[in-house]
Order: C-alpha cells, then structure tokens, then sequence
C-alpha cells in the first residue's frame, strides 16, 4: 500500500453505522434525514428518470449545465458577486469530493492547512493525503464555570487563530453551521478570520453544507460574501442537507475561476462527472427555490421550521434525564455533555479507546440508541479533554425521536 493511506484507515461512520445496524439500535448516529425529500423534487428525480435518453447518459464533466446555471442563477443573489456558471462552479459527488479536490488540488506537500476544533472528521485525512499538515484552532467555551448552553458560547479567539500562521500555511477550513456543534458563525466572527486569511494571503475552505439550516433567528452568512474574500474562499455545499436527499450524493464547490479551474483538473482525471439524473432533479429544486425564495412556501424556511420543534422534543428530553444538552443555533446535531453520568466503563473496550467511544458502544448494545461520540470531531492531541460528550442527530420522524425519548425515560 502506498503511504498516503497510513494512519487514515478508522472511520467513525463506518464503525458506528455498522454497529447501530447490527444492533438495530434506535439512529441518531450517522446525520442523515429518515424522513423522505419533499415531493417537489422527487418528482423532478422521477421526471428526470423518465426523461429523454440524454438523462441517462454522460452529461458536462464539471456540472451538468441546468444544475451550474441553476446554482449561479441563485447563489449569484445570496453572495453579492456574479457566479459565473461555468467558470466558477464545480459540481462533486457530495461535498466529500468537493473537499478532496480543494484539498488536493490547492495543498502541496509541506503545507499547512489550520483546521478549527471541533471539525467534521474527513477534513484531517484529506489534508493528509495531500501531504499536507493540519494544525488545530479549537472553539473554546467563552466562560469556564458558566453552565455552557449554546452554540454560541463556544467562540474562535482570533489572536489564537494568528498565532498557528506560519510561512507555510495555506488555507484555514472553517464549517459553519458547524458539525458537530451547531456553531453558526456570526458575521463579526467570520471578519476576523477573513482578517487574518487576509493579512496572510490564505485560501479560506468554508463548508456550509447544513447553510439552511438555523435556527431562533440565527442567520447564516457566508464568509465569501464579505469584502476581499470571494477571490481566496471555496464554498461547499451538499444538496444531500438541502434537500434531505443525503443518498443522492450531489454537491458543489463555488469559488474564483482561479481556483475552480485546478479543482476541475483533480476531478476531470478522477471522478469526471455524477449522476446526470440527480443532477437535472437539484438543479429543479433550486429552480423552484428561487421562485419561492424568502416566502413560506420556500423549503429553505419549511425545513427548518419543523427541524426546530424536533430539536426542542430532543433537548427538553435530554434535560428532564440530567444530561446537558448545548442547544445548537443551525445544522443536525445536538451535542450534550455525559460526564454527570459517571458510568464506570473501564472494563470495557480497549485501553486507549476514549470514554465517549465506550459510551456509545455500551449506550447501543445496551439500551439499543445510537449517537456519536464527539472526540471523534478532535485531533488525537486534543481528543482526551472532549471525551466526556457525544452527539444526536435530531433531523428524524417524530416516532424515531420518541423511541430515543422513551429508550433515556426508562434508562434514567
Ligand atoms: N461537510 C459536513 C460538515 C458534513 O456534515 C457532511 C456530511 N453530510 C459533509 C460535508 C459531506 O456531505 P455529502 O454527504 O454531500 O458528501
Ligand atoms: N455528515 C454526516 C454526519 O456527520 C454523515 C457523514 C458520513 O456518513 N460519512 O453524521
């Protein structure tokens, strides 16, 4: 085997989706929606399926046409700078190889790409097996001794940030809403990370694949939109979150034809192109979306509405059984801390495995509830001050979230 792939082989998807399957657990694991996408764009899927035979055949290697005029068409309103469709736009097999071809495309050997703590797993492979170095920033909470009760109390401090530059450092990946926390950056924030990518000329990887969705009033910005930063930002995004259709695996990158153009190099020699069906179904979505935009009628405001009471049913649960949840501002999860739960874990697992990673196996095989230890979000550096808490994903049938109720009522 080759070096690139030393070091990278766990996955905390694959084990734990496998272990929740083999135990039929209650899944608030993996982050995924088990409820279907709405009819608008299943229809357009089915439409699409039965459409001309162009539908099944090959179709634009960087982005099927109607879905890359379709996302600049609207994204063009959201960032404030004209999307060029096929210029500024590649679309991926879900934000995962967006990431990989930034990564690989953008990283030389030797280079340093800083990473903000908690971060979504894949980030740390990817930049590894593009020979680069991820150096870490952490999300601190803002006090020590006050109960930590959202997402916004766990804040980036920008001198911190300065301090990990160095003459090597490439690019800084930010994720916001993020996963697992549901930190949803405020503007003033994302200024002073674009102050410093800025300063020190860095390519800024934003990940926004859960942008939708936020919530009491949070509002999602996007880093590329602020002044300086639509020439150095690679923006991802997923219409897996967008339309709760996680399997259709279709994505994007958007960023400075300067940049895109290497990021189409990686993906014309590697992937070429994806699903020309699921594409022409998103590019409908968006097209609807537009017409329907900031109207209640509009997904975008549907989905986080009703994931709004589901995140309420979930918190006010885990409160009533003594765990502390930290209520998220946007995205998926739902993080709470268990270390008031004082389980004695030590003889189970191995030696090194973290306590949350025990948790978790012990919480499925068990009790039969599946989630998502949170120190599989850190760097092996840092993962033994994060291993007290673990991770619900709450975008779930009412019923599902229910069993999970009942399953930590009769437990506690
Ligand atoms: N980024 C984040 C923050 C995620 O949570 C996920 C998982 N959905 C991805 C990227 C990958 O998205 P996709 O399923 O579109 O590949
Ligand atoms: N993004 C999803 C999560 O965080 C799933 C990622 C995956 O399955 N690889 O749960």
């Amino acid at each position: 085997h080759s070096s690139r792939v030393e070091g990278v082989d766990k996955n905390v998807w694959v084990e734990f989706t496998q272990l929740a399957a083999d135990y039929k657990a209650v899944n608030l694991g993996q982050g995924f929606p088990d409820f279907s996408p709405p009819k608008f764009i299943q229809e357009a899927f089915c439409s699409a399926v039965m459409g001309g035979p162009e539908m099944h055949q090959y179709t634009r290697a960087f982005g099927h046409p109607h879905l890359v005029k379709s996302l600049a068409t609207f994204f063009t309103r959201i960032v404030g700078h004209e999307i060029d469709p096929l210029e500024d736009i590649l679309v991926t097999v879900g934000a995962y190889q967006a990431l990989f071809c930034a990564f690989q495309a953008l990283v030389d050997e030797g280079d340093e790409v800083i990473i903000v703590e908690p971060f979504f797993d894949c980030y740390q492979p990817m930049v590894r097996m593009a020979g680069g170095k991820a150096v870490y920033v952490p999300l601190r909470p803002r006090s020590e001794n006050k109960a930590v009760l959202s997402s916004a109390d766990w804040v980036l401090s920008s001198e911190e940030l300065a301090s990990k530059i160095t003459p090597r450092t490439k690019a800084i990946v930010i994720n916001t809403p993020n996963n697992p926390l549901g930190k949803v950056y405020k503007k003033e924030e994302l200024q002073e990370i674009a102050d410093v990518c800025i300063k020190n000329d860095l390519l800024c990887i934003s990940d926004e694949v859960y942008e939708w969705l936020t919530y009491d009033g949070a509002k999602h910005v996007k880093i590329a939109s602020l002044p300086g930063m639509w020439e150095r930002t690679i923006t991802v995004g997923s219409a897996g979150k967008t339309f709760s259709a996680t399997g259709w695996k279709v994505g994007w990158a958007i960023s400075s034809d300067h940049i895109i153009k290497h990021m189409k190099t990686l993906h014309q020699n590697s992937v070429y192109h994806c699903a020309t069906a699921a594409q022409e179904a998103v590019a409908c979505g968006f097209d609807r979306e537009y017409e329907v935009f900031g109207t209640p009628e509009s997904y975008f405001q549907q989905l986080p509405a009703m994931l709004h009471d589901k995140r309420k049913k979930l918190s006010t649960c885990l409160e009533s059984v003594g765990l502390k949840p930290i209520l998220p501002e946007g995205g998926y999860f739902m993080v709470a801390d268990i270390s008031t739960l004082d389980l004695d874990l030590k003889d189970q697992g191995s030696k090194e495995e973290e306590y949350d990673f025990k948790f978790v196996k012990w919480l499925i095989r068990e009790k039969g509830l599946a989630t998502i230890p949170v120190s599989a979000f850190y760097s092996p550096e840092h993962q033994k001050d994060f291993n007290k808490y673990i991770r619900f994903c709450f975008v779930k049938e009412d019923s599902t979230l229910d069993a999970a109720v009942e399953i930590l009522r009769k437990w506690r």
